[in-house]
């Protein structure tokens, strides 16, 4: 890869992007703080030596595989802007069903959960539609819940935020709805050594065993933290959705169900929580 050197100006300096078009142009856009348009309008312009310097860094990266988002520092989700590090997960297009069920199912004044926020997409996306809602989002992760607590700031929404490995910080709490996308790919799976997973945090991502056992601590925990009638909904794998119904059955879930995503694969699964007292 020849380095670009100050003084090139933004057209050549696109020809010689060793990254796709779209992504050269949202580079050296970050570096150089002008609008795609302006990017095309003053085409002319020079790299100074610092924006050249950081230009080739991030194509660097980005030849090694780095996922944009991260080179970025942002991600857009349900109409929102996150910002996002290597402590989080980079938010998923396919998590928006979880937000729309989430809204669907939290009733006026609800207090809602998310459990292993990360980036806080799906508290803040909750909060910042719903400003009757009572939003609480925790994360075992410190780091992250740095990146959500500045995302909920950013996004103008009020989030409580508590450090917790699952319910262990929160007992005795009462929420109308649960939601989680927990980690749930099964250790070893290809796909984490592919891509974008191999530079997101692994503890996100997988629970280093079966894939099942986060959805499987949340479902049965959920309802001692549920009033009658709350929903707990939970992101699952491609190929879960059958488990995770039948966990939710086991746990005394009533109205057990699964929604597909936009690519029509069961993603959600969830239920409604039977009266306290027939189940404990
Ligand atoms: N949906 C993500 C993926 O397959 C995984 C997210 C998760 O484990 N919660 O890349």
């Amino acid at each position: 890869m020849t380095p670009i050197i100050a003084g090139t100006p933004i057209a050549a300096v696109m020809q010689r992007a060793p990254v796709e078009q779209l992504e050269a142009r949202m580079l050296i856009g970050h570096v150089t703080q002008l609008t795609r348009v302006q990017l095309i309008t003053q085409s002319e312009l020079a790299l100074s030596a610092v924006e050249a310097e950081q230009l080739n860094s991030l194509f660097q990266r980005r030849v090694a595989g780095e996922p944009m988002a991260y080179l970025l520092g942002e991600r857009e989700f349900f109409g929102l802007t996150f910002h996002v590090d290597p402590a989080v997960l980079i938010p998923r297009p396919d998590t928006e069903l979880l937000v729309e069920l989430a809204l669907q199912h939290l009733p006026q004044h609800g207090r809602a959960l998310d459990m292993g926020t990360g980036s806080g997409a799906i508290a803040i996306a909750i909060a910042h539609t719903r400003r009757d809602a009572h939003v609480t989002a925790l994360d075992v992760s410190e780091s992250a819940l740095r990146v959500a607590q500045s995302n909920a700031k950013n996004n103008q929404v009020i989030v409580a935020f508590v450090h917790s490995d699952w319910f262990a910080a929160i007992a005795g709490q009462q929420f109308d709805l649960i939601v989680s996308n927990p980690p749930y790919i099964v250790a070893g799976d290809r796909h984490l050594s592919e891509g974008d997973l191999r530079f997101e945090p692994i503890d996100a991502l997988t629970d280093h065993a079966d894939g099942l056992s986060a959805l499987r601590i949340i479902s049965q925990q959920a309802t001692r933290h549920l009033s009658d009638d709350g929903w707990l909904l939970m992101e699952h794998g491609y190929d879960q959705a059958e488990a995770v119904r039948d966990l939710l059955k086991q746990d005394g879930f009533t109205e057990v169900q699964s929604w597909c995503d936009l690519a029509n694969i069961e993603r959600v699964s969830g239920g409604k929580s039977a009266i306290r007292s027939a189940i404990s």
